[in-house]
C-alpha cells in the first residue's frame, strides 16, 4: 500500500493551529510535524466510486 505525505490542510503545514483565545496550540492532526500520512489506495478507490455514481442513472 503507498502512503503519500501531504501537507496537513488543519495547520497548513505550521505544525501549530492559533486558538481564539491567543497562543498557539500543537496540531492535533499531525501532531506538531505539519504534515499527514494518507493512504493512496483508499483516496483512489473513493475517485472509483464517484465515477461510477456519476454514470448511473444520468
Ligand atoms: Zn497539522
Amino acid at each position: 500500500m503507498r502512503v503519500t505525505t501531504r501537507t496537513c490542510v488543519y495547520c497548513e503545514g505550521n505544525g501549530y493551529v492559533q486558538l481564539l483565545l491567543g497562543g498557539t496550540e500543537r496540531c492535533y492532526m499531525c501532531g506538531g510535524t505539519g504534515q499527514t500520512e494518507e493512504e493512496e489506495e483508499e483516496r483512489d478507490a473513493a475517485a472509483v466510486e464517484r465515477v461510477n455514481f456519476g454514470r448511473c442513472c444520468s
